[in-house]
């Protein structure tokens, strides 16, 4: 018997914790166990069982709690992979692969309560002669402790502890003063929640004798088999007094069933997919390298609307039919509730939904359900690829190129290099499909680490939609004045509308001015957090950053200076829609931004609407680019999606043919042939012209030389490093002390720029320097980060401040 076991804790340390095994316990690896950890226990992952006497003292486990893993060897395999290559804590690693959030630590949380806003406003409003009194110790770190609060919502007792000074007895007085509100959370969320549901008993053949709201409520119930929650129930706005004459009567139980994703437990339907010879092609290539059972990699190209998707779903369901596994990932925006319900009728009830609308136990319970091996197929954002699959055969990465894959905390991993790893790990194929590749994918491609399939036309020999480039600088020479929609723009809406067919305008900006600026002494309103000029949303009555989510009145006055000449510059998708309606007053037109969408099913509704074609034009931000195929949209008009283009960033130009390229492709879907209005300042730009003639490879061409020149990926590796720190002193200091030490050592072939001020300089309250480093060799960009970071380590600067980003997606 092993008298040690090594276990990954969740916390931002890279290393192991060695435990001693108590007598009789067998902890197994990739096991959950519960230690003390300083003052506090905590679960962690077991990762190595040894008898290696440590040097130190050890202390014992105090319950082992699975005795068969709940990471298989693979997956172990994978968490050390993403740990080694992003410079990412092990634990941490392991706490993200396991959706087991309430399961996997126990956690005291603390809240602001409404005395606490009180207190914490009137310690603000203290004169200069109150703060010279001498304030007591306690005084003021309760006050500390409240400002944390108020600034960051809900947080754990240990870093507010850290952050605020404060010790047990000062956070226990507070609670009972009623300031803040204590909650164990791990308690609250073990314990399983319940829906209530309503379930059809009784004989409705009885029909006549149901009034109106009886036969409607009853009706409901029938079409979905009989079965649904009480909250949907509501949706049909029947008086509350029918659902209880119905259940009196017997034709209607009410019963109580834990929460989740509820599945019908169907059969799959056999849907026939109709395919064109490049999709049976696409198909059967794909088909003969899951056969092989070894790892394959496959770039999918198809041009907006080629059929990619059936050629997934086809793929997978032959994955299934043969009794193994397949994975799904979409981006963000992609689970819409209609592509739901369209998995379940090809897939039955062997189908697991994971997305981040989820709570902590529908995603628990979805894990569950698939490591039992009831559900083989699963389809879900960026952390899906940690599904506990077994018999894995295919992983799709579906838009490989949406930035919704990279996770922006820690653990920093790309869900889209993660796949392609797991599939090697298990012997799978994974194919990543775009009709914008990413430059890297493309790049693998062309040098055979790939196959590559490409699909040019669209389905049914529909064409490509005409692109008509405006340059809006001359606009504003013919029309003397700043303009939101062109003439041309107006005129080609104007021609929708007359014909019954529908339009999408796309602006990239969601609020309704992005700038407010004083006349008098120029000076803009920033967010008091971050180094970001605040949006105005109008129809809130607000100012807010899109960085932090700060909010402040709409000011009359200018803060700086006191002048009353405050000028709201530029448009966001909230004035763009006012504007539409004042130049056509009788469309109908809906908006879709994140301001908008409250929920998923806000989303569905709006996309529901335009495909019903209750809808005449429908503005919106980039998601309204993505994936939709609403077939009566015969024009789309981009009014800004180029400001990327004016922005330090070196993937700005990739960003912005891949936005235009999307957007685009929603128009002509159906029988009409589709056009496209580009409005842009930058008509010059490469990025733009490619993207207007839909030719994906001379844009490849030329951005992948401008990236060879400028010893960019996919030429180099390249890593992020921020430092920050709450204090510029900090922030300052340390990046000095990191600077000095790349300066010292040796780091052939390496390429260090910085420190610089971080794009955004102010961030969430942190001042931020960065570096950022560019190498051939990932091995040695890696050891190098490797020693810096025990280097900072030496030196004091904490952990967390110092942020290391591999193959960063932003340099902002
Ligand atoms: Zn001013
Ligand atoms: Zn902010």
């Amino acid at each position: 018997m092993p008298q040690f076991c090594e276990v990954a804790l969740p916390i931002p340390l890279g290393l192991t914790f060695t435990y001693r095994i108590a007598e009789g316990e067998l902890p197994v690896i990739g096991g959950r166990v519960l230690v003390p950890f300083r003052q506090q226990r905590l679960l962690g992952i077991v990762t190595e069982l040894h008898d290696r006497e440590p040097r130190v003292q050890t202390r014992t486990i105090l319950a082992v709690l699975d005795f068969l893993p709940l990471l298989d060897g693979h997956l172990m395999k994978l968490g050390k992979w993403i740990a080694d290559y992003y410079l990412a804590p092990v634990g941490e690693v392991f706490r993200t692969m396991l959706p087991l959030g309430a399961e996997f630590k126990r956690a005291v949380i603390y809240r602001i309560a409404e005395a606490g806003h009180m207190a914490l406003h009137a310690a603000g409003t203290l004169g200069s002669s109150a703060r010279s009194r001498r304030i007591p110790e306690e005084y003021l770190s309760e006050i500390k402790v409240l400002d944390l609060l108020s600034s960051r919502g809900e947080m754990r007792e240990a870093s507010l502890r850290t952050l605020s000074g404060a010790n047990k007895a000062v956070l226990a007085g507070m609670v009972r003063k009623k300031w803040i509100a204590r909650e164990d959370v791990s308690a609250k969320r073990d314990a399983a929640r319940t829906v209530r549901t309503a379930v059809l008993a009784g004989d409705v053949e009885d029909g006549k004798r149901l009034n109106d709201n009886q036969r409607t409520l009853i009706e409901m119930l029938a079409s979905t088999g009989g079965k649904l929650a009480l909250e949907k129930l509501r949706e049909l706005h029947v008086p509350r007094s029918t659902l209880e004459t119905v259940v009196r009567r017997g034709l209607v139980e009410v019963i109580e069933e834990p929460a989740g994703f509820h599945v019908s437990s169907t059969k799959p339907r056999s849907r026939e997919f109709e395919f064109n010879a490049a999709q049976r092609s696409a198909l059967q290539q794909i088909q003969q390298s899951i056969t092989a059972r070894e790892f394959g990699g496959v770039l999918l190209h198809g041009v907006t609307g080629s059929g990619k998707t059936a050629v997934y779903l086809s793929a997978m369901r032959g994955v299934l039919e043969s009794g193994r596994s397949a994975i799904l990932l979409v981006p963000e925006i992609g689970l819409t509730p209609a592509v739901a319900a369209d998995l379940h009728e090809i897939f039955g009830g062997q189908v697991a939904i994971l997305h981040s609308g989820m709570s902590n136990d529908e995603r628990a319970e979805q894990w569950h359900r698939i490591r039992r091996g009831e559900a083989r197929i699963v389809v879900g954002t960026r952390s899906a690829v940690f599904a506990p699959v077994s018999d894995l055969a295919l992983i799709v990465v579906d838009e490989e190129h949406d930035s919704s894959y990279k996770q922006e905390e820690a653990p920093r991993y790309h869900a889209r290099d993660v796949a392609v790893v797991r599939a090697k790990i298990a012997g799978a194929v994974v194919v990543l499909g775009s009709a914008t590749p990413s430059l890297e994918s493309y790049f693998n491609a062309t040098k055979k680490k790939y196959a590559l399939i490409e699909l040019r036309d669209r389905v049914e020999q529909r064409s490509l939609p005409d692109v008509e480039i405006v340059d809006m600088r001359q606009e504003f020479q013919d029309t003397g004045s700043e303009q939101v929609i062109s003439r041309k723009l107006s005129e080609e809406i104007k021609a929708r509308l007359d014909r019954q067919e529908q339009a999408m305008i796309l602006l990239n900006r969601r609020g309704y001015s992005p700038v407010v600026l004083c006349r008098a002494c120029g000076k803009t309103l920033e967010c008091q957090n971050c180094a970001i000029a605040l949006t105005h949303h109008k129809s809130d009555r607000k100012m807010q950053c899109h960085y932090c989510g700060f909010l402040a009145p709409v000011p009359q006055k200018c803060i700086h200076c006191g002048s009353d000449y405050l000028y709201f510059l530029g448009t966001g998708s909230e004035k763009l829609e006012e504007l539409l309606h004042g130049i056509f007053p009788a469309a109908r037109i809906g908006r879709l931004d994140r301001d908008t969408v409250r929920g998923r099913q806000h989303f569905e509704r709006v996309l529901g609407a335009l495909h019903n074609g209750e809808l005449d034009v429908l503005v919106g931000t980039q998601m309204i680019a993505k994936g939709h195929d609403i077939h009566g949209v015969t024009l789309v008009g981009v009014v800004g999606a180029d400001m990327a283009l004016g922005m330090p960033d070196f993937r700005a130009a990739e960003r912005t043919f891949q936005l235009l390229t999307q957007v685009a492709g929603r128009a002509g879907r159906g029988p009409t042939p589709g056009k496209v209005v580009l409005q842009t300042y930058f008509q010059d730009h490469y990025a733009v012209q490619y993207a207007a003639r839909h030719d994906f490879s001379g844009f490849y061409e030329k951005e992948l030389r401008f990236r060879s020149w400028m010893h960019y990926p996919p030429y180099s590796s390249l890593a992020n490093v921020v430092v920050r720190s709450d204090t510029l002193d900090d922030a300052l200091r340390w990046s000095g002390l990191l600077g000095r030490w790349f300066e010292k050592t040796r780091h052939e072939g390496i390429r260090v720029l910085g420190p610089a001020p971080a794009p955004i300089l102010r961030l969430k309250k942190d001042y931020r320097y960065h570096f950022v480093l560019k190498s051939q060799s990932r091995g040695k960009l890696n050891a190098l980060l490797r020693s810096m970071l025990a280097f900072a380590g030496q030196e004091k600067i904490p952990r967390t401040q110092v942020i290391v980003d591999i193959d960063a997606l932003w340099l902002m």
